[in-house]
């Protein structure tokens, strides 16, 4: 069973880390504020109140040994920075950090960070994305150009077949799967027809999904 250690038990670093916990996983919380550290206690296998900038400490504390550790120390960058080279350092497996900009998320990648999450960023395109397309419900980059969307099925769609609704051809997107209540029809045949309730899951361009997406609007 996998072992995570939370850094930083701010908005972002508590959800993760109850999440984690709501999955079953053993999560150590750590956090320099005692506050945060008492309010989380009980719900994480163990929650710390440590400063992480001191090695020794962390050290102490088997952080190696851990199989994910999450640096979410939001504000103070120069923190999230520093404790992000020293668990490299130190040779935690994967280490995941939470960056505040562009540059910041650079300069974790170059100091060897394994992953790095923009949790504000990422929110404020799929609320932005949310607005502007009515039946969007989720989406995830896959490059610059491509994404994959989940969305409810567009009116015009409703009682028609894949091959008749003509997606591939005339909007440029191709419709991998649909759900149907728990039901999960993947690869579907172009004689599928879609309900009114289905969520299609896409594959295309930004720029063909963006206009597939807010037909009907
Ligand atoms: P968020 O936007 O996710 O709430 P914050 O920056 O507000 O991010 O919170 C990050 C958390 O990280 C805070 O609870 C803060 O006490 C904690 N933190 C900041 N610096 C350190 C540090 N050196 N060691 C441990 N925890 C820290």
């Amino acid at each position: 069973m996998k072992q995570f250690a939370i850094i930083g038990l701010g908005r972002f670093g508590t959800s993760v880390a109850t999440t984690l916990i709501n999955m079953g996983y053993e999560v150590l919380g750590i956090d320099v504020n005692e506050e945060r550290v008492n309010e989380l206690g009980d719900k994480l296998t163990q929650a710390v109140k440590v400063d992480a900038i001191d090695e020794p400490v962390l050290k102490a504390l088997g952080i190696r040994n851990f199989d994910v550790v999450v640096v979410a120390i939001g504000k103070n960058i120069q923190a999230n920075i520093l404790v992000s080279v020293m668990l490299k350092e130190m040779g935690v497996n994967k280490v995941v950090a939470k960056a505040q900009t562009d540059l910041h998320g650079k300069v974790l990648e170059r100091v060897g960070v394994d992953k790095v999450v923009y949790p504000e960023r990422d929110m404020g395109i799929k609320v932005a994305q949310a607005l502007v397309s009515k039946n969007i419900m989720d989406q995830i980059a896959l490059s610059p150009e491509h994404s994959l969307v989940e969305m409810a099925v567009p009116p015009d769609f409703i009682n028609k077949s894949l091959e008749k609704s003509n997606a591939r051809q005339k909007y440029g997107v191709s419709i991998l799967a649909i759900r149907r209540g728990v039901e999960i029809i993947i690869s579907p045949h172009p004689s599928q027809v879609m309900l009114e309730g289905d969520i299609l899951v896409v594959i295309g361009k930004n720029e063909k999904l963006q206009k597939f997406e807010t037909i009907d609007i």
